[in-house]
């Protein structure tokens, strides 16, 4: 069965492709014209999730698969959300934003967080959501070289170390991402 993966990262192309069960060919945007970076202009995960995953499923015909992630933090109400990737500016920096969120937080002691990932998979039958979630708090600096985005200060529950300190394969392990990569290939598996 072959399925169109609607993302230009090709980090997540891969982590994607050693999750799901054996038989699934993954297409990219690539083989249909699509840009890589498609709109999302929802103002939850599953409205960004869900609005990429129809557009390519209306454009190549396959079954079409999406997500959407990011940062949480409960003291600032849910924020950096959607946002995450643009939260110190449209230029998309990762340290830019890392530095802008721990100077809002600044003398905060509630630094409790969470990486939320949603997956849309849109075919013709129908539209499905996969949720996956990990929770922890932000870290008073930046800490560790691995990962990108909010790694440096996110700390999972039950962990000291940051998720740029932990091995890849740790965080991989446990991760938002990886919670809800399960819950799809468990989906495909059973509904090929
Ligand atoms: P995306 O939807 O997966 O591209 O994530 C949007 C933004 O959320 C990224 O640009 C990062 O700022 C943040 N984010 C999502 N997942 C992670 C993660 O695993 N580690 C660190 N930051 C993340």
């Amino acid at each position: 069965m072959r399925y169109l993966l609607c993302t230009g990262n090709p980090g997540k192309a891969k982590e994607l492709r050693e999750m799901l069960p054996p038989g699934i060919e993954l297409a990219t945007l690539n083989d249909f014209d699509l840009p890589k970076d498609l709109p999302e202009t929802g103002r939850t995960f599953a409205e960004n999730a869900l609005q990429k995953a129809r557009l390519g499923h209306e454009r190549s015909g396959l079954p079409a698969i999406a997500d959407d992630s990011g940062l949480e933090v409960e003291a600032l109400g849910g924020a950096p959300g959607v946002d995450s990737a643009f939260y110190a500016g449209p230029q998309k920096d990762d340290r830019a934003n890392v530095a802008k969120l721990l100077r809002v937080l600044e003398g905060a002691t509630d630094r409790r967080a969470r990486f939320r990932t949603v997956i849309a998979l849109v075919d013709g039958e129908g539209e499905h959501l996969f949720e996956g979630e990990v929770q922890g708090r932000i870290a008073l600096e930046a800490r560790g070289s691995n990962g990108f985005g909010y790694d440096p200060v996110f700390v999972p529950d039950a962990a000291e170390q940051t998720f740029a300190e932990l091995p890849p394969e740790t965080k991989n392990a446990i991760s938002h991402r990886s919670h809800a990569v399960w819950k799809l290939a468990r989906h495909l598996a059973e509904h090929g």
